[in-house]
């Protein structure tokens, strides 16, 4: 993820160089201020009128730059977050669909919001205010150390003390920032949990133990935002004391030069002025430095999240599925857990396969390795005679379908959650509905295919999900429509009637995982495979 920000560095760079500019402008300023103040003790009517016309100008110009530095200060954040966050999408869009569902999907939320957001207040807003600091503390050290190279030794004295000290104490903040991010990992999946079975209990009268867990949860993370805050505070009185100590050593010291002589009054006037633009940034760089440190073991577990622990290499396309699906010996194991032995069996183009056994039989894992959720321990599964693990994810994706229990909705019109956002006509998608049974249902749509549908389809029946789902299978010419307990919450009439839908589209070939069976429809069936004791019969 760093090296992603890493990618909008030009932007970084020209609000640095803006900053360079605007802040040279204020150094310039002070220098003729100096000159005016010099020239009024002295009565040079001359250097008067010269510098008070150069501060005129640059005063002027002064302003288009402070606007100048906002703008590109917002530019930089903005492209570096949004280009952060399409990547973490991307990424995690690229990951295999086992390993996402392994992951408890808080941990992603978690990182979309919490994390995204500590990048942006601690890192990039961390990375500028650090440039910020040091071409601030770099300018008025230039100035300063114009008049006078004792204040320049003082000044690199202040520097090291102060970056080195805040670099010590703000060392285990990395530790508890870790910690704050996984606590809020845990904090993000509960409130997700609770959301969703809200009726369960409120039904329950569960209301207390959410309670406790609630407040057990958001008092271990208060608990360490308070340690953290009172680290950031031991870190800033300690760069208090020394900068304090340290400006009035240079102020004493330039003081001291003016009585002997060595500098004017104005340049003393000059070293308090600009003692500010020193000490600043050094405070500043004290407080950022540990901020940016402690998001770098951010970076580390956002990438190790990403990653995808199983990487083969696929290396075929599968344009259309053609002849038949293959197991040949097919073993699968969850960890140690041995679910299938020895699978052979044959899944024939066009053809109805009903899958049945009992609950934990292994029937949703052999649906699991035909979607290519996971890849067979040992053994092989042929799609055409082409190995499945080889097949690239994309293209035999192409060839499926899914119906599953819960058919997700998107909160958009019936045309793009049948259409699923790609390009066919109202004929094509017509014929879809048809063919799925929703003819009925588009009807009594006031508004037909753009009818809107809110809130994951909070109106539309178990049944017409369903259908919906499959006439996005249809629509989408797939070869193949895997079914998962798709009629579980179905009526039993309903469902009889979605499957003699299904059971009669020609050429498509159905495997359908069920525990809902019907003795009228399991004879239409090509086969019946049942899923017991780690077998297939
Ligand atoms: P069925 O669909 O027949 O009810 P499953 O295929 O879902 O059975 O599960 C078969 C067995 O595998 C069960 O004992 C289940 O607990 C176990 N199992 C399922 N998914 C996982 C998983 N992701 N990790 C570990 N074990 C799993």
């Amino acid at each position: 993820m760093k090296k992603t920000i890493r990618k909008s560095m030009i932007y970084l760079i020209l609000a640095f160089l803006v900053l360079t500019i605007g802040i040279s402008i204020d150094g310039y300023v002070s220098i003729s201020m100096m000159k005016i103040i010099d020239s009024a003790l002295e009565g040079n009517m001359t250097l008067f009128k010269s510098e008070a016309v150069k501060i005129f100008i640059l005063i002027g110009l002064s302003l288009p730059f402070s606007i100048l530095i906002s703008y590109t200060r917002g530019l930089y954040i903005y492209k570096s977050l949004v280009k952060t966050k399409i990547t973490y999408m991307e990424r995690l869009f690229a990951k295999n669909i086992n390993e996402f569902q392994a992951e408890n999907n808080g941990v992603y939320l978690s990182s979309m919001t919490n994390d995204m957001n500590n990048i942006e207040k601690k890192y990039l807003e961390g990375i500028y205010e650090v440039g910020n600091s040091f071409i601030g503390f770099l300018i008025s050290f230039i100035v300063i150390a114009s008049v006078s190279p004792w204040a320049l030794f003082i000044g690199i004295g202040i520097s090291v003390a102060s970056v080195v000290l805040s670099m010590i104490v703000g060392k285990p903040l990395q530790k508890h920032e870790k910690h704050r991010a996984e606590l809020f990992e845990g904090y993000t999946s509960y409130i997700k949990e609770v959301l969703g079975a809200f009726q369960i209990i409120k039904a329950n009268n569960l209301n207390e133990k959410v309670k406790d867990d609630f407040y057990n949860k958001s008092k271990d993370i208060q608990y360490k935002g308070y340690t953290i805050d009172k680290i950031h505070t031991y870190t800033l009185s300690i760069q208090q004391f020394i900068v304090y100590a340290s400006t009035f050593s240079i102020l004493l010291i330039s003081a001291f030069m003016a009585i002997k002589g060595s500098i004017t009054t104005g340049a003393v006037i000059l070293i308090i002025n600009n003692m500010g633009r020193v000490i600043f940034p050094l405070m500043n760089l004290g407080e950022w430095f540990p901020k940016i440190f402690s998001v770098k073991s951010l970076f580390t577990k956002l990438d190790h999240s990403l990653e995808n622990h199983e990487d083969y290499e696929e290396t075929t396309e599968l344009n259309n599925f053609k002849n038949t699906i293959e197991f040949q010996n097919v073993f699968f194991s969850y960890d140690n857990k041995e679910i299938l032995n020895d699978i052979s069996l044959n899944i024939t183009k066009g053809e109805k396969y009903l899958v049945i056994g009992p609950s934990g039989g292994g029937k949703s894992t052999l649906l699991k390795l035909l979607r290519k959720y996971f890849n067979p321990t040992k053994g092989k599964i042929l799609v055409d005679g082409n190995d499945l693990k080889d097949l690239k994810k994309e293209s035999y994706f192409k060839n499926i379908s899914n119906v599953e229990q819960q058919v997700f909705l998107f909160e958009d019109t019936l045309r793009n959650n049948i259409a699923l956002y790609k390009d066919y006509n109202d004929d094509e998608i017509n014929l879809a509905i048809d063919k799925a049974g929703l003819k009925d249902f588009l009807k009594a749509l006031p508004n037909g295919l753009d009818t809107m549908i809110y809130d994951n389809g909070k109106n539309i029946s178990g049944g017409e999900r369903s259908r919906i789902a499959i006439a996005r299978g249809l629509l989408n010419k797939s070869d193949i429509i895997f079914l998962d307990e798709a009629f579980a919450s179905l009526d039993s009439n309903v469902a009889r009637e979605i499957e003699n839908t299904l059971l009669d589209l020609e050429g498509v070939t159905i495997v359908n995982v069920s525990h809902v069976i019907f003795e009228e429809t399991k004879n239409r069936y090509n086969k019946v495979f049942t899923v017991k004791n780690k077998a297939v019969i």
